[in-house]
């Protein structure tokens, strides 16, 4: 089968982004693009690199760290995607600049305290599940406002936004319902009095439909790196 590469699939990405910007009059808004690299190895993270991405996206902690680890010799901005575990807390607030799967108070503190000898708060967002999904992780819209406020009184976080991972869906207006949710929900915090700017929303093959809704971070995984190992 043929291969491309990561910076021809990286072209392409960003041809797609360009084109849904200009789709959807968002031109002038920065979308920073999130390289999801679960299971991709370093070789491939390396040519994404050369090819100019610096921020990567990881999911599980031993994996992500051994990474960072491994490419310690670059400058890059390590945002953690995946479920949080309790006892992950202190190692993704040591290495990572990003949560974005914050879905608990529990989870919430202990990164807190984890993240205290550090001098700059860890970035978080709140994962939502949307569709309420019980195989799904995230609260449900209804517990943001609640997770929103203990998080914003936490030192050593910072609350960024929102982030949801919604079920597969194939059409474009199918795909643009759950992330337009998480765009109102968005709303609703700034409305409240929460500085909150970071929808995460939107991965290979629904990138579009989070443009169209205002995705503010895009975490794109197989359309860069091709399929996982
Ligand atoms: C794997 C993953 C992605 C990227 O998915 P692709 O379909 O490969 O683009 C984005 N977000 C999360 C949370 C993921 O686990």
């Amino acid at each position: 089968m043929f291969m491309n590469s990561v910076t021809q699939n990286l072209q392409q990405v960003q041809k797609r982004i360009e084109a849904a910007q200009k789709k959807f009059g968002r031109e002038q808004e920065p979308i920073t693009l999130l390289a999801a690299s679960k299971k991709q190895s370093i070789v491939k993270i390396r040519e994404a690199i050369d090819a100019g991405l610096w921020r990567f996206g990881e999911n599980y902690a031993q994996e992500g760290i051994s990474k960072i680890q491994a490419l310690s010799d670059v400058d890059l901005e390590w945002h953690f995607i995946g479920t949080i575990q309790s006892n992950k807390c202190p190692l993704i607030a040591e290495y990572f600049t990003w949560a974005h799967s914050v879905n608990s108070a529990i989870i919430a503190q202990s990164l807190n305290r984890a993240r205290e000898i550090f001098s700059t708060p860890l970035n978080v967002c709140i994962q939502v599940n949307l569709e309420g999904s019980p195989n799904k992780a995230g609260i449900t819209i209804d517990q943001v406002p609640k997770l929103a406020g203990l998080i914003t009184s936490l030192p050593k976080l910072r609350l960024r936004g929102l982030m949801t991972l919604p079920e597969p869906a194939s059409t474009l207006e199918a795909q643009r319902k759950p992330f337009r949710q998480l765009a109102r929900l968005l709303l609703d915090l700034q409305q409240a009095g929460f500085s909150v700017d970071t929808l995460s929303m939107g991965m290979s093959n629904d990138l579009e439909a989070a443009i169209a809704e205002g995705a503010t971070i895009l975490r794109v995984g197989t359309a860069i790196f091709g399929e996982r190992l």
